[in-house]
């Protein structure tokens, strides 16, 4: 039997952490995204998740709290003796958006010693690469195509996860799938910071300001990604507060991971207050929400049509 918790795990609170911040609390935890996408491929038991390099104290404190978030849903397999599986909830079967864009930028823009695995499209057969558009006039999308402005839910400060709820672990607990992922998700002022850059920001002293952080911890982000190549910097040849970071090629890239992200937010936590940012396709007008396409058909991706090419060549069905 299915068991939820009693508590809607999905609604907002009126003037709280907005549905940005939630769903930032959730996806910056980088087992948490493991074990959401070994569920996606058909893990349902202890035993299926545990071939993750975790400790069975990090697996059993992680599937409590996706349970909690309402990700994961218990369900009791066999009776004698007791013994219970998770299922994954429909709010986590869509987020294979998220995952499959996140594996296409790590992919195509982060060297990385072990090759992540292609991907092929069922209705196609071909392997493909997921191409984000807009889902009312269908149009390919860019960051550069986007308009957004903040919501009635909107604004920075609540739009970071609250620091007591983030999920504390020394980097080196961390699995490093995701290297450069999390490090835009992994921390709550870096996904803020790169928001911003997003939504227009360059100057330093701008991103201070707006994001009301303390200059040495902007500083610090600032430098982390211009480290991995997602921002450049260049200098104010007097004034160093007037620095400005520009996204390179790479970290306008990482921007259907941002779409896919705060679009699942958007369809997954509900309030009474409206979004938290609101996007505007230039092209055709239309408030955005993405779609992703397959690049090599066109056809609309969904979840069951994705399937992982294994490095020997036997197809493991996806389940979603
Ligand atoms: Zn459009
Ligand atoms: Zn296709």
């Amino acid at each position: 039997m299915a068991s939820r918790p009693v508590t809607d795990p999905f609604a907002l609170e009126p003037g709280g952490t907005n549905a940005i911040g939630r769903m930032l609390a959730v996806l910056g935890d980088e087992w948490s995204l493991l074990i959401i996408r070994e569920s996606l491929l058909g893990a349902t038991k202890y035993s299926d998740f545990s071939r993750l390099p975790i400790s069975h104290a990090v697996l059993t404190a992680r599937l409590r709290s996706l349970v909690r978030d309402g990700l994961l849903v218990q369900q009791v397999y066999q009776q004698q003796p007791l013994r219970a599986g998770y299922l994954p909830s429909a709010e986590c079967r869509r987020l294979w958006t998220v995952l499959l864009s996140i594996w296409h930028w790590e992919r195509t823009w982060v060297d990385r010693a072990d090759e992540l695995p292609l991907m092929r499209h069922r209705d196609c057969g071909e392997e493909f690469a997921p191409m984000l558009c807009c889902a009312q006039c269908q149009a390919p999308t860019e960051a550069l195509d986007i308009d957004a402005r903040w919501g009635p839910s909107g604004g920075w400060a609540r739009s970071v996860p609250r620091a007591t709820t983030r999920r504390r672990l020394r980097s080196d607990d961390q699995p490093g799938m995701f290297p450069q992922t999390m490090a835009v998700f992994g921390n709550r002022w870096s996904a803020a910071i790169l928001g911003a850059a997003f939504l227009g920001t360059r100057r330093f002293s701008d991103f201070q300001s707006r994001l009301s952080a303390p200059a040495p911890l902007i500083a610090e982000r600032l430098k982390v990604f211009c480290d991995i190549g997602i921002l450049q910097a260049a200098a104010h040849p007097k004034r160093s507060d007037w620095s400005e970071y520009h996204l390179t090629p790479k970290g306008l890239a990482f921007y259907p991971v941002v779409a896919t992200a705060i679009g699942w937010a958007h369809t997954t936590y509900h309030g009474d207050e409206g979004p938290a940012l609101v996007q505007t396709h230039r092209r055709c007008g239309a408030e955005f929400s993405p779609l992703l396409v397959c690049d090599q058909c066109r056809k609309p991706l969904t979840g069951t049509a994705v399937e992982i090419v294994p490095p020997r060549g036997e197809a493991v069905a996806r389940r979603g």
